[in-house]
């Protein structure tokens, strides 16, 4: 978005017309090189967060101690951090000290890799003290500075890493990977919720299946803080060691498709994250019960999680079943299941090409009636006509009804469902 470039130039002039030093600096310099679209603007400059917050209308306090001021403009929000240092990540997580300085180059040593280490002045200038804009070309994730001594300070590095090879299709350089496979064990020290904000984009990006190449071979998943279910466990150390050589931490380095991948070579073709995820657990062999239990794991909210083990579930329910049975066992996972996750069901089997989709589709706009609420009679009036108090009894009958209705045995009217529903509990009656 060039306007939002624009605009953040706007803001480095204005702070330079106050005798400070500013930028446009990490992801926004990355990406604009890179021609990719734009999603937030990051600032960095000498001013101290007192002098940013003097000198613009509207900012929130965000980070004061980190040094970072929101500024409000044009309505949109711009991260303003004051050029810092770091030191002492004794938790491998989060600096104890920082300290603000005056050269941005110095601000720039500690980001994490080479491409967001670089900044953008309003003179049209790029600072590039790593080699940022070498990696770009060569399509190459390297840290600044030593590896295993960055990926050692902060072992969220080790995903991002892994995010940009496979968000942006780059190689991970053989010292990068040997810092990730020296450091894997401290990704127990990060909170699941990072860890799950971080996989989570990895699968929504555009490369997801290098995502999960990186993240399965390199072990990493093994390390989360929480236990994660055992048949995804299983999985991904199966994917691990298959095809593995002598010199095995080594191997995946290099994203390449080794035909062992089974549907993850699909997800790309997927559109909704969601149903990416649900793909990936399918083809894992991971359950409905494990499923649930690793988004939950996740942290995910509990209409993901449902949505998520809800598809798995349907892909074991549809697969148990022999093909002449197809029809019957499609309709019945409608029934359980319902309209909305059916639709999710055929959007994701449809990018997988999954066999019977079409035949799927067809069947379920050909379906009278998917719910209860679908049916041309209500509860109230069951209960009139066979002179019956209300009682769960009505649950259950129009639980009949809609599967008797679903496969054609008795039509969507009223008056033949009342007469349905009269036989239903006759024969319940009778065999009281
Ligand atoms: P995106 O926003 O597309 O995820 P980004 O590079 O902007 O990518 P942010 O998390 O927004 O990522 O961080 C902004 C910048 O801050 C990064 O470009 C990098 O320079 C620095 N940075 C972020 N996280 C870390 C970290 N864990 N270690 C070191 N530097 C980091
Ligand atoms: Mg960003």
């Amino acid at each position: 978005d060039e306007s939002l470039w624009m605009e953040g130039l706007d803001i480095v002039r204005k702070l330079e017309a106050s005798g400070h030093r500013a930028y446009l600096v990490g992801g926004c310099v990355r990406d604009r090189l890179l021609g990719r679209a734009l999603h937030d603007i990051d600032i960095a400059t000498s001013a101290t967060p007192d002098e940013v917050i003097a000198l613009y209308a509207r900012t929130l306090p965000t980070g004061l101690k980190h040094g970072t001021v929101t500024v409000m403009e044009g309505g949109r929000s711009y991260e303003v951090t004051t050029f810092r240092q770091e030191f002492g990540f004794t938790d491998s997580r989060r600096p104890d000290q920082v300290a603000f300085v005056q050269d941005v180059r110095e601000d720039l040593a500690r980001r994490d890799f080479t491409f967001n280490a670089m900044a953008f002045g309003s003179a049209g200038e790029i600072v590039d003290p790593f080699g940022g804009q070498d990696a770009l070309r060569a399509g190459v994730v390297d840290c600044v500075g030593e590896a295993s001594e960055r990926f050692g300070e902060d072992a969220l590095r080790m995903l991002r890493a892994i995010r940009f090879a496979s968000e942006l299709d780059f190689m991970i350089l053989p010292e990068v990977w040997q810092g990730i496979i020296e450091h894997r064990p401290k990704l127990s020290l990060v909170a699941m919720e990072r860890v799950s904000a971080e996989w989570d984009k990895m699968i929504a990006g555009s490369g997801p299946e290098q995502a999960c190449h990186y993240l399965f071979k390199s072990g990493l998943l093994v390390h989360v803080k929480d236990t994660l279910p055992e048949t995804f466990r299983q999985a991904a150390e199966r994917y691990r060691f298959n095809g593995m050589p002598a010199e095995w931490d080594k191997w995946g380095m290099d994203f390449t498709d080794d035909g062992s991948m089974g549907n993850l070579m699909q997800l790309p073709s997927i559109s909704d994250p969601d149903l990416r995820w649900a793909a990936l657990l399918s083809g894992m062999g991971v359950n409905e019960e494990d499923s649930s239990d690793l988004c939950r794991a996740l942290r995910f909210s509990a209409r993901r999680v449902a949505r998520i083990s809800g598809l798995v579930g349907m892909n074991e329910q549809l697969k148990l079943n022999e093909e002449d049975e197809l029809w019957e066992s499609w309709v019945l996972t409608v029934l359980a299941r319902g309209r909305s996750l059916a639709e999710d069901w055929l959007a994701m089997s449809e990018a997988l090409e999954t066999e019977f989709w079409t035949e799927a589709k067809q069947w379920l706009e050909e379906m009278p009636v998917v719910a209860i609420s679908d049916l041309k009679v209500r509860g109230n009036e069951l209960s009139a006509y066979l002179g019956k108090a209300p009682g769960p009894w009505i649950t259950e009958v129009l639980k009949d009804l809609l599967e008797w209705v679903a496969f054609g045995e008795v039509p969507n009217e009223k008056q033949a469902l009342l007469k349905a529903a009269e036989n239903a509990c006759d024969e319940a009656g009778g065999t009281d």
